[in-house]
């Protein structure tokens, strides 16, 4: 399989496409970006990379970052994170405050905004907020082996002045006890996170793990055992694209996670990750360009898990 070959088709045949759809305004710094960007990065097992578009340009990883904080915060919490977030899918866009009043304050999942937030709050125990952002940077630094990854700090600081939804939905959490930290000092470590800026390249390495059973391929270290790696994989599978995870799984059949910024890292298991980054949005909040590149790159594959 010449997979240089599918990536060039597949940059080739959307290039007329690139523009479709809506960059997230929410978060003025990403209103800013131009919507035709495109890159796209497969890493597989064997350690080779392919890449089309701007797949070396860094993007803001907003909610994929979410992935990655979950695997810390089962690292540090085990079994005992369940008890303050789900694992559902949440069939609600990424920041509903609807479901969480009506669960009190139990969010459905930890891959949607109020569900990461929790996990935030979790990493942030014993800490302060610069120490545990140190944390979550460099877990994605050891994870992508490459020292250079940063917090944009001016998407960081855009968030939290806009940042009202989250700030709400970590209110309705605090209130139900579910928050141990000051509110502020939770949404200051869920801001960074998301602020994280990443090439495609960068995030297929660092996602790499999870689709060899939480083992690094090319390092030879265990991540996460691979019955959490499993699990991490089912969890973005049915949660990791919101209210649109049915109709991913169902286009594209791989775990994957989306983020506003764009990007959105897939596992393609036994096989490799790929991470595909163009910031205009479809109307679940997920990368429409993206999308449909993974949709074209399961299908020439035949990676899809069913
Ligand atoms: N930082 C964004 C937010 O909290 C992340 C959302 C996303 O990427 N879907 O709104």
């Amino acid at each position: 399989m010449n997979l240089q070959a599918i990536l060039d088709d597949i940059a080739a045949e959307l290039g007329p496409r690139l523009g479709e759809g809506k960059v997230a305004d929410y978060i003025p710094e990403l209103a800013r970006l131009d919507p035709r960007r495109f890159g796209m990065a497969v890493t597989t097992l064997a350690g080779e990379t392919f890449a089309a578009g701007e797949a070396d340009a860094p993007f803001s990883i907003q909610s994929v970052s979410k992935v990655f904080t979950l695997t810390l915060a089962l690292g540090r919490a085990g079994d005992a994170l369940w008890r303050r977030v789900g694992r559902e899918p949440s069939g609600s866009p990424f920041n509903s405050i609807v479901q969480l009043e009506a669960e009190k304050g139990v969010p459905r999942n930890p891959l949607i905004n109020a569900g990461a937030i929790v996990v935030a709050d979790l990493l942030l125990a014993g800490r302060a907020p610069k120490t545990a952002i140190g944390e979550i940077v460099g877990f994605l630094r050891f994870l992508a082996d490459d020292d250079s990854i940063v917090v944009d700090e001016t998407v960081a600081r855009s968030e939290a002045d806009t940042g009202f939804r989250n700030r709400a939905l970590a209110n309705f959490m605090r209130a139900f006890g579910n928050l141990d930290n000051p509110v502020d000092l939770a949404l200051g470590v869920y801001f960074h996170q998301c602020a994280v800026a990443m090439s495609c390249r960068q995030l297929a390495r660092a996602g790499l793990f999870l689709a060899d059973g939480g083992r690094d391929p090319l390092t030879g270290r265990n991540v996460v055992t691979r019955e959490r790696a499993r699990r991490i994989n089912a969890l973005m599978l049915t949660c990791g694209h919101y209210d649109g995870s049915g109709d991913f799984a169902y286009r594209v059949g791989l775990p994957g996670k989306s983020g506003v910024g764009g990007g959105i890292l897939c596992l393609a298991p036994g096989h490799g990750a790929i991470a595909v980054w163009s910031p205009a949005l479809n109307e679940k909040g997920n990368s429409l360009i993206g999308s449909l590149a993974l949709e074209m790159l399961a299908k020439r594959t035949g990676w899809s898990v069913f």
